[in-house]
C-alpha cells in the first residue's frame, strides 16, 4: 500500500460530508414545512427531525475524527523506519478511538447546521404565532404591516433578489450564498480582505465559516416569488 493513495480516499470522505450536510439541509426544510402545515411544536415529527439532524452531525464529527487520525499518523509515519508502515492500520484505529471518545454531546449539539435548524425552528414558530394573532388585525393595517415586515431580499454584492440567503454572523447582514462566496475568492486570489458591501458596515473580513445559510428567508422569499411579488 502507498500513502499516496490514501489521499483520493480521504477527500471522498469529504465528499460524503458535503451530503450529509446537503442531508441535514434537506432535514431543516421538511421541519419548516412541518410547522407552517401544522404550526406547533408539540408533534411527535420535529423530535424525530431533530434526531436526525443530531445523527447526521455525530457522523459529521466521526469523519472529521477519521481524517484527523488519518492525516496525524500519515505524517508520523513518515519519519519513522518503514516497519512503522506496518502498523499503520492499527495506530489509526487507536488515535480514531481516542478522538472519538474526546467528542461531546455539547460538540454536536454547537455544530453549526444543529445550531441553524434549531434558530430556523424558533424563528418559524414565532412567524407562525404571529401569523394566528395577528390574522384579525389583519384587515386594517393590512398595507403598513408589509412595509413594516418585508424584509430586503435584495443582495448587496448583486444587486438582485438572494437564492440562497446566508447571514453574517459577525456583522447579521444577508447576501446571496454565490455571489459573496464569489467576491470571498475574487478578494482572495488578489490577497485582500473581503469587505462587507453592506454601507455603514464595519466588517472588514468576511470568512466563508462566518456565513450561515438562512433557510426561514429562503421560504419567505420563495413565497415572495411565487406570489409574484415586486421588491
Ligand atoms: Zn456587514
Amino acid at each position: 500500500m502507498s500513502l499516496n493513495s490514501i489521499q483520493p480516499q480521504l477527500s471522498s470522505l469529504r465528499t460524503c460530508q458535503t451530503d450529509i450536510s446537503t442531508g441535514m439541509d434537506i432535514v431543516s426544510e421538511v421541519a419548516l414545512d412541518l410547522i407552517e402545515a401544522q404550526a406547533t411544536d408539540d408533534g411527535p415529527g420535529l423530535k424525530k427531525l431533530e434526531q436526525m439532524m443530531l445523527e447526521c452531525a455525530k457522523l459529521d464529527q466521526e469523519i472529521n475524527c477519521y481524517v484527523e487520525s488519518v492525516e496525524q499518523m500519515i505524517a508520523q509515519v513518515r519519519h519513522e523506519p518503514p516497519h512503522a508502515m506496518f502498523k499503520l492500520k492499527d495506530s489509526v484505529k487507536e488515535r480514531f478511538a481516542e478522538l472519538t471518545a474526546a467528542v461531546s454531546d455539547a460538540e454536536i449539539e454547537s455544530h453549526c447546521k444543529v445550531v441553524a435548524f434549531r434558530d430556523s425552528i424558533r424563528k418559524s414558530l414565532q412567524q407562525a404565532n404571529q401569523k394566528a394573532v395577528g390574522s384579525v388585525e389583519e384587515e386594517l393595517d393590512e398595507d403598513i404591516a408589509v412595509t413594516q415586515s418585508q424584509p430586503n431580499f435584495t443582495c448587496p454584492v448583486s444587486q438582485v433578489e438572494m437564492v440562497n440567503p446566508v447571514k453574517n454572523k459577525k456583522c447579521q447582514h444577508y447576501y446571496d450564498q454565490e455571489a459573496i462566496l464569489s467576491l470571498i475568492t475574487t478578494k482572495q486570489n488578489n490577497k485582500k480582505k473581503c469587505r462587507c458591501p453592506v454601507v455603514g458596515c464595519g466588517n472588514t473580513d468576511i470568512k466563508p465559516t462566518d456565513l450561515e445559510l438562512d433557510l426561514v428567508m429562503r421560504r419567505m422569499i420563495q413565497t415572495h416569488k411565487r406570489q409574484g411579488g415586486k421588491s
